[in-house]
């Protein structure tokens, strides 16, 4: 990731909560950073079948996750019905930062019948990184385990994957800080 780009993302997710009137420990759902960008976000069984997905997953599983689609003007982000919860916010948080950064979807790719845009790998590395940045931000994250909240703790109260809450406590330091062992 190019130099800056860490601090930026923390910057930026603070400003999108900032903007929409939360607090940084708020829950903030992805969902609602998505209207926030202007963005809608539908669920991929309204545009095929479940059939469709379930056969999709089984040619070639985490294929597809969530893509985000310009129809005119508008950015409409279509996630997988099939995920956990808490891997959907990770997966709509994720198309939510590609926006907020203004990536280009760059080549189209079709797998099983369904068609995808994909981003390169650079950006898909910022986007995740900012999904992060987005569902637990840092000071959020320090708050929660002030008050003594452990990894699968967060993942409940903040309704998302317990991977995410265990990437972010690694890469904010967070644990480090406050002196507490890995969770
Ligand atoms: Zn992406």
């Amino acid at each position: 990731m190019r130099r800056g780009f860490k601090a930026e993302a923390e910057r930026l997710a603070e400003k999108a909560r900032t903007d929409m009137g939360k607090r940084p420990s708020d829950h903030v759902d992805a969902v609602d950073f998505a209207r926030h960008v202007g963005a809608t976000v539908r669920c991929a069984d309204e545009l095929t079948t479940r059939e469709k997905l379930e056969t999709l997953e089984e040619i070639q599983p985490g294929a597809f996750s969530a893509c985000t689609f310009t129809i005119g003007d508008k950015q409409v982000i279509v996630y997988n019905p099939l995920s956990s919860p808490g891997r959907t916010q990770s997966d709509v948080a994720h198309e939510v930062s590609h926006i907020m950064l203004e990536h280009e979807m760059k080549s189209v790719e079709t797998i099983g019948g369904l068609t995808f845009f994909t981003c390169d790998p650079e950006e898909e590395q910022e986007a995740n990184w900012l999904a992060g940045c987005l569902l637990l931000p840092r000071r959020l994250l320090y708050l929660a385990v002030r008050r003594g909240l452990g990894g699968v703790e967060i993942a409940q109260e903040y309704n998302v994957s317990q991977q995410m809450v265990s990437f972010r406590l690694r890469t904010t330091g967070v644990l480090r800080q406050l002196g507490v062992a890995g969770t």
